[in-house]
């Protein structure tokens, strides 16, 4: 079933017309300001199967934790953000924030980033897979069905 979701005047609406290729709870300090709490949890998936309607968002630019462009999407009406592009990721993707969705519950996270300023009360379940920072390979994190359909 497709996942809906929009910003909080709902102005913009989504539709992903795909299952994530993965879900990222990301700790960096961005993460934490932009959305006023412990981490983001974004939904990676490609631009082609975000479906949005409405208003379009307004974006600005920050620099990541690598350095390179993050583009941070909200609506201009209620200043919700409903997604990210970071260049520094493959692929033509869209980071949707699951907050978002309609039902939050509907995703899990597969993986926690940057839990180097992870805060301190936070306890990520028992087993998942986390990294201080970012993670380069990507085979030993993504599901192999994910791996396909990013590479094509
Ligand atoms: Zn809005
Ligand atoms: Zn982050």
């Amino acid at each position: 079933m497709a996942l809906q979701g929009g910003c909080s005047c709902g102005n913009i609406r989504y539709t992903l017309t795909n299952a994530p290729l993965i879900v990222h709870a990301c700790h960096c300090r961005d993460c934490q300001r932009v959305t006023g709490g412990p981490h983001v949890i974004n939904i990676w998936i490609e631009r082609k199967f975000v479906e949005r309607s409405g208003a379009a968002p307004k974006s600005f630019l920050l620099k990541g934790g690598s350095g390179k462009d993050h583009e941070v999407f909200f609506c201009p009406d209620c200043g919700t953000y409903v997604w990210s592009r970071y260049s520094v990721a493959p692929g033509d993707c869209l980071f949707v924030r699951a907050g978002t969705l309609d039902d939050p519950a509907a995703v899990t996270p597969d993986v926690h980033i940057f839990t180097r300023s992870k805060l301190p009360w936070v306890r990520l379940p028992e087993g998942v897979q986390c990294f201080e920072a970012a993670y380069k390979d990507f085979s030993a994190v993504w599901r192999a069905e994910s791996l396909k359909r990013l590479r094509g």
